[in-house]
């Protein structure tokens, strides 16, 4: 049947990008040390991989019950709604969590759970990809303050049970995993990724089915590491041992081996940086990209693509590897375009007949959207934006195929192998009448110059097109988009 909606992917938006995770951990049987990683203060960091939890049962009417009730108390857990920016179907949802908060300190959680959100959105790309997100907190009462400190016998009475010196290790955090997820799945089904914090000034932090932080400040960088690792499927780029555990040629952002064909990411090197690269060449901390030995637990052998990347060592950006692959993580989970209209495939008209077709799109900032319409596979000269006044006057009788494709051009991206950033709706429009035809792409037919700058087709019966400032909203965004 023509004229239905097409996609451009033909993957499911919904399914895990990370499936080593899910291969190597067991939610049933979670060893710490197995799966538990934070970077140690000094940069260097210990293995990890924490889980993208993925529940999506939330129906349209639940989100709209949610939103429409911003703040739920449930016995010591509170929900607050800090962002919706859409519908938990199209969009990541973040739930940020907190331990060792007493009935007292339910404000400090608050101002903590800010801090943390403004921290993690603050560098690219989650900055740039805001939109994607929604995020809501769940505030819940301890009955003291802090986390447990095995190593100097102190221990308090959490909900969640935190405590440092897992595995052995001061810096490392664990809790009780299975009552943080139970109280997130009841509270917010719809939620994607969660994030606990736990209140205690001293830095630490893991990853693994949640990702932990304190609210030391030099704990702040913890949950956009962990990020890389759940979103992308990322690899920790520092090379100090981890005993025991082999890496596998399964990370985007890892290499074994500094040949230029058969680096993965080989698109992003210039043909003048030498590979492998030594780390004399490094101008900066993420520039030149190229292959530098050291990475994934290893001194030799294995390869990074920058100098430093967050990945490494705290405190950093993502490289561009890193950054293309969280972008891409990120389309994993939320579809290009919202919504679109007219909603119905099929459009009958005649001459002086119009009808105004729009899509509604998830969009960056800034916005690097571009809008392409095609009539019959040729491109639509009169319209680059979201919305386009089809009139049945500037096509002959007959059944013609309409479609708008939304790509996003970001130049964090350069392949996009999944085709993920590109979605296309289409309809069928069919004129029955056999009246003139205008000329509508032709500045040469006689027609009248546009407010924004375009071109009205013919005058007799096309006019000009009737949502010029939406038009020239995104007009003015095409010098953006072609950065
Ligand atoms: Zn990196």
């Amino acid at each position: 049947m023509r004229g239905l909606r097409v996609h451009a992917k033909t993957t499911s938006h919904f399914a895990p990008p990370i499936h080593h995770a899910w291969l190597r951990y067991s939610s049933s049987n979670w060893p710490c040390q197995s799966f538990v990683v934070v970077p140690c203060q000094t940069g260097a960091s210990t293995p990890q991989i924490w889980e993208r939890i993925l529940v999506r049962t939330l129906t349209i009417a639940a989100f709209l019950c949610v939103s429409l009730f911003a703040v739920t108390v449930l016995g010591q857990h509170t929900l607050d709604i800090v962002e919706s920016n859409g519908l938990s179907e199209n969009r990541i949802d973040l739930v940020i969590m907190g331990d060792g908060y007493t009935s007292g300190e339910q404000q400090d959680f608050a101002s903590d759970a800010q801090n943390a959100i403004d921290h993690l959105f603050g560098k690219r790309p989650s900055k740039q990809y805001r939109e994607f997100f929604n995020i809501v907190t769940i505030s819940t009462i301890s009955n003291e303050s802090g986390a447990d400190h095995p190593a100097t016998s102190e221990y308090v009475d959490t909900f969640y049970d935190c405590a440092y010196d897992c595995a052995g290790l001061g810096h490392l955090i664990c809790c009780d995993y299975s009552t943080i997820l139970s109280v997130a799945g009841t509270e917010y089904p719809a939620y994607d990724v969660a994030l606990l914090l736990v209140n205690d000034q001293q830095y630490g932090g893991s990853g693994g089915p949640v990702a932990i932080a304190s609210t030391s400040p030099l704990s702040s960088d913890i949950p956009f590491h962990e990020s890389g690792h759940v979103f992308a499927g990322l690899g920790d780029e520092y090379d100090s041992a981890y005993p025991g555990y082999v890496c596998e040629d399964i990370y985007p952002n890892i290499s074994f081996t500094a040949d230029r064909n058969d680096l993965k990411w080989n698109y992003w090197v210039d043909e003048d940086t030498p590979l492998p690269t030594p780390e004399s060449a490094a101008v900066n901390n993420q520039e030149p990209v190229g292959a530098y030995e050291g990475a994934c637990y290893e001194t030799v052998g294995l390869f990074r693509p920058v100098y430093e990347c967050v990945m490494r060592s705290l405190n950093n950006d993502f490289c561009a590897v890193c950054t293309e692959q969280m972008v891409l993580s990120y389309y994993g989970f939320v579809e290009p375009v919202d919504t679109y209209s007219p909603a119905q495939d099929s459009h009958v008209g005649v001459y002086g007949d119009s009808i105004d077709f729009f899509v509604e799109a998830v969009e960056p900032t800034p916005n690097t959207l571009a809008y392409t319409w095609d009539l019959d596979g040729e491109i639509v000269s009169w319209s680059d934006s979201a919305d386009l006044e089809f009139l049945f006057s500037c096509v002959d009788q007959g059944e013609h195929q309409l479609t708008v494709t939304v790509s996003d051009l970001t130049n964090m991206v350069m392949v996009d192998p999944g085709n993920l950033m590109t979605m296309s709706v289409s309809w069928t429009v069919t004129r029955t009448d056999d009246g003139p035809v205008e000329n509508c792409d032709d500045q040469d037919a006689g027609g009248d110059a546009c407010l924004d700058g375009g071109y009205c087709p013919g005058k007799s019966g096309c006019g000009c097109h009737a949502i010029q400032a939406r038009r020239t909203l995104f007009s003015s965004l095409l010098p953006l988009i072609y950065l």
